[in-house]
């Protein structure tokens, strides 16, 4: 069952302080955007992601979740790798896939957000395959965002997961064993936001929730499994696979993405979903 009965509903003040901590998360991705080549350690990125947060008064909040705790700044997950890859001394190469996932605190609020990048192949070129997948990920995030919109007319948290499925239409592995959630003076708060379509349609949509939404997609099947180091999800069969989220708000009528630079504006612009961020 969809968790319903903690959601926490923010206050126009505390989306303003979920909207600093989730341009800190947008920073520091954009930072490690910029180190992103063959060459370099995901453990180097990992530095330079824990440095932007840092610089800012904020607090890295993967650090110490879990059993056993996550020992690390990013998630940096490569090609087989959906979600949770650990930091280390891998070395990226031409033409991986890379999914980066970065979490922050500021002032005791919480910003969750991810991406995924292809590298330039051994010839210079971009994988067409790989390229497809990470843009139909990043493409169903945004149809789920903007059917978090419909909040503002009532509508029911599960139009985001029909969303999803609807966009990826069984081209893709649509990855089930995990989902977003709501974000805020935790990481991981109720309500529990599945990428499909399920005969419970979930909580109303209201503003003042925040929503992390995550699709994940592989390029083969959807099944996953865990590696020996108790976090690093990969595919079954090997597939590639991409990870795309934000944390949003839903406000009175429209939605402001937190982690967004600029706030979900021409994204969600091409979609007919109106932007209203709030005024300091
Ligand atoms: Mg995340
Ligand atoms: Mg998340």
């Amino acid at each position: 069952m969809l968790g319903r009965d903690r959601i926490q509903y923010k206050t126009p003040d505390q989306v303003r302080l979920m909207r600093r901590a989730g341009v800190v998360v947008a920073d520091a991705l954009a930072a490690v955007r910029t180190e992103l080549r063959e060459g370099v350690t995901t453990k180097e990125l990992d530095a330079v992601a824990e440095d932007v947060i840092r610089s800012a008064g904020a607090i890295p909040s993967f650090i110490g979740v879990g059993d056993p705790p996550y020992p690390a700044t990013l998630c940096v997950s490569v090609n087989d790798e959906v979600v949770h890859g650990i930091p280390g001394s891998k070395v990226l190469r031409a033409g991986d896939v890379v999914s980066v996932d970065c979490g922050a605190i500021l002032g005791g609020w919480h910003g969750d957000a991810a991406f995924t990048a292809v590298l330039p192949g051994p010839d210079g070129g971009l994988d067409e395959a790989d390229l497809a997948l990470a843009r139909v990920t990043e493409e169903a995030l945004w149809r789920g965002v903007a059917a978090a919109a419909s909040g503002a007319t009532g509508g029911r948290l599960n139009a985001i997961g029909i969303a999803v499925e609807d966009h990826v239409a069984g081209r893709y592995g649509l990855v089930e064993d995990y989902g977003g959630h709501g974000i805020g003076t935790e990481m991981h708060q109720d309500p529990q936001i599945l990428n499909y379509r399920t005969r419970d349609r979930g909580p109303r949509l209201r503003p003042g929730m925040c929503l992390a939404i995550e699709p994940m997609l592989t390029a083969g099947e959807p099944h996953v499994h865990t590696r020996a180091d108790h976090w690093t999800v990969a595919t079954d069969d090997g597939s590639h696979a991409a990870h795309v989220e934000h944390s949003i708000a839903v406000l009175e009528g429209g939605l402001w993405v937190l982690t967004a630079h600029d706030g979900g504006v021409e994204a969600l612009g091409a979609l007919g979903v109106p932007v209203t961020p709030l005024a300091d």
